[in-house]
C-alpha cells in the first residue's frame, strides 16, 4: 500500500539546513520512502492512504541512543539524592526486588511513552536482551539497537571501599560474550534489529574480555556501545586496576579501542584533551543530560564533542532519576543546561538539538544508512506533530520557522499524533493500533505497588536522604 502525508511541514534534515520545506509531501511504499518534496510535484500515481498532513509538521521518528527501559517500572523511584546514595541506598534497596518479568513490563512502559512522543528507535542496552526483542520490540514492531550487558563484576563488593579494586569473573563476561554472538547471528540482516558488542565499562570487565569482545565485534563489523569515564568510581578502578597515572582513555587507546566502531556513552569523566584525541579517532558519543544532571549534578559534554566535530546522539538512559522516555523534552534539557552551563544562550541551539535527537542518534547506531533524514530509499520511520496544540501556536513561517524552536523549547512530546516505523502504521491520531496501552499501563501499576511494598523494609532501612524527607512529608 502506498501512503501519502500531504500538505504538511516537512523537516527533512537533507542538504544545508535542516531541509525545511513549506507545503510538502512525503509518500512510502513497502516500507521505503518513495517521494519527499513540494506537495505541487507529487503525482499520488497508486496512493491508497493519504493522511492531510495541515498544521503538521512531519519529519523523520526521533532515536533514543542510550536508554535502558527495563527499569521504568522504578520511575520516581531515586531522584534528589546525593550521587553516592543512588545506587546503594535510594534505587537499589526497591531494585533488588525486581523479578525478570518486571524488566519486560518495564521495558513495554517505557517504550510505549517513547512511541508515544516519536521515538522510533531504541539503543537498549541491558542483560537478557534477546527477552526484550522477543517480547517487546518485535511484538511492537520497533526499531532496536540491542546489546546485551558483559559485566564481570562478583557480587562479593560489599566490604571494598571506593579505593579497593573490584573482584572479576571471567565466566561471567565469556557467557554474556556468546549470548551476544547467538544474538548477533539471529538477528544479522533483520531489518528492524541490529546487535552491537556492550562491555557494561572499562573497570567492570578484563582486560581478556574486552580484547574478544573487540575481536568478535570486529569480526561481525559492528560496534561497540559502552559506559565510559563515568566520573569518580570509575576513575579510582582503573587507576588501581592500571597505574596510578592512567585514565580510561588512555587505556582504551593503548588497546586499540579508540576507533569508529566504539560508540562511548556519558564520557562526563574525559578531560578537553581526551574529548580531542577521541574525536579525532572517531569515536562515536551518546549524552544523555537529564540523566547525569539528575544522578550526578553534572552537565555531559554533548556541546563539546558537537564543537570538535563528533558524531554525537542523545539518550534517556533510565526512568527512575532522569523521570522520561521522552526525546522532546530530552533535547530541550540537553540545550538548556549547556546553556546555563556556558552563561551562553547561543551554545547547543534548536536546530543543533533536533539533529541530535535525529540523524546524530541513527549515526552513532549505525542506522543513518536507513533513517534518521527523509529520504528517497531510506526506510518509513516518520512522526507527524500536531503545530496547532496551545504550546505549539502560534505556528508561522515569516519570516522565520518558528516551529523549530518550538519543537524543542515548547513542545511535551505529546504532540506527536502519527508514529510510522518501517512504513508500517504504529499510532493513528493519537492511538496506538496493535498495541494495548491501557493494559501495560494498568499492570505496570499493579505490579510497583505491590513491589515498592514489598521493598518498603530494605528501602527504609538503607536509610538514604529520601526516607528523612519522607518523614518530613515532603515525599
Ligand atoms: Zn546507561
Amino acid at each position: 500500500m502506498r501512503t501519502a502525508i500531504i500538505n504538511t511541514k516537512l523537516l527533512t534534515f537533507q542538504g544545508n539546513g535542516l531541509g525545511i520545506i513549506e507545503d510538502g509531501t512525503v509518500s512510502f511504499s513497502h516500507g521505503k520512502i518513495d517521494f519527499v518534496g513540494k506537495s505541487n510535484d507529487f503525482k499520488g500515481e497508486g496512493v491508497e492512504h493519504i493522511i492531510d498532513g495541515k498544521n503538521h509538521v512531519t519529519m523523520p521518528g526521533l532515536v533514543n541512543a542510550h536508554t535502558h527501559t527495563s527499569s521504568t517500572i522504578l520511575r520516581g523511584g531515586a531522584q534528589d539524592v546525593p550521587e553516592i546514595e543512588w545506587m546503594n541506598k535510594a534505587i537499589g534497596p526497591i531494585a533488588k526486588h525486581l523479578k525478570k518479568e518486571d524488566g519486560i513490563l518495564g521495558s513495554k512502559l517505557g517504550v510505549i511513552e517513547g512511541l508515544r512522543s516519536g521515538i522510533t528507535t531504541f539503543g537498549e542496552y541491558t542483560s537478557d536482551v534477546g527477552r526484550l526483542i522477543e517480547e517487546v520490540y518485535a511484538p511492537f514492531d520497533v526499531r532496536v539497537t540491542a546489546t546485551e550487558t558483559i559485566n564481570e563484576v562478583t557480587s562479593n563488593k560489599e566490604n571494598l571501599g571506593p579505593k579497593d579494586v573490584y573482584e572479576l569473573d571471567r565466566d561471567k563476561g565469556r557467557k554474556s560474550l556468546k549470548v551476544t554472538d547467538r544474538l548477533y547471528d539471529k538477528y544479522d540482516g533483520n531489518d528492524l534489529v541490529k546487535i552491537m558488542y556492550e562491555p557494561q565499562a572499562l573497570d567492570m570487565v578484563t582486560e581478556d574480555t574486552l580484547k574478544q569482545i573487540k575481536e568478535h565485534a570486529e569480526k561481525r563489523s559492528t560496534k561497540i556501545h559502552m559506559h565510559v569515564a563515568q566520573g569518580e568510581r570509575e576513575r579510582l578502578q582503573i587507576k588501581g586496576r592500571y597505574g596510578r597515572d592512567t585514565t580510561t582513555i588512555k587505556v582504551l587507546k593503548e588497546f586499540n579501542l579508540l576507533n569508529e566502531k566504539l560508540l562511548a556513552a556519558h564520557c562526563h569523566g574525559t578531560t578537553q584533551e581526551e574529548k580531542e584525541i577521541m574525536v579525532e579517532n572517531n569515536v562515536d558519543m551518546v549524552g544523555c543530560p537529564s540523566s547525569i544532571a539528575m544522578i550526578d549534578g553534572i552537565v555531559p559534554p554533548v556541546s563539546e564533542f558537537l564543537e570538535l566535530g563528533g558524531n554525537v546522539g542523545l539518550g534517556t538512559d533510565q526512568a527512575p532519576g532522569p523521570g522520561t522516555h521522552n526525546m522532546f523534552r530530552e533535547m530541550r534539557t540537553a540545550s538548556i543546561l549547556t546553556k546555563t552551563k556556558y552563561k551562553d544562550p547561543t551554545k547547543l541551539p534548536a536546530w543543533d538539538a533536533l539533529k541530535l535527537g535525529c540523524i546524530g542518534g541513527a549515526k552513532v547506531l549505525d542506522w543513518d544508512g536507513k533513517i534518521g533524514s527523509l529520504e528517497k530509499g531510506k526506510s518509513a520511520d516518520i512522526i507527524t506533530v500536531d503545530l496547532s496544540k496551545v504550546n505549539l501556536t502560534p505556528s508561522v513561517d515569516v519570516p522565520f520557522h518558528n516551529f523549530i524552536p518550538n519543537l524543542v523549547y515548547s513542545s511535551s512530546g505529546f504532540e506527536v499524533d502519527n508514529v510510522f516505523i518501517a512504513g508500517k502504521h504504529i499510532m493513528r491520531d493519537g492511538k496506538f493500533i496493535n498495541i494495548n496501552e491501557r493494559k501495560v499501563v494498568e499492570e505496570a501499576q499493579n505490579r510497583a505497588d505491590a513491589l515498592f511494598k514489598e521493598a518498603a523494609d530494605d528501602w527504609e532501612e538503607a536509610g538514604s536522604y529520601l526516607v528523612n524527607m519522607t518523614r518530613k512529608g515532603l515525599l
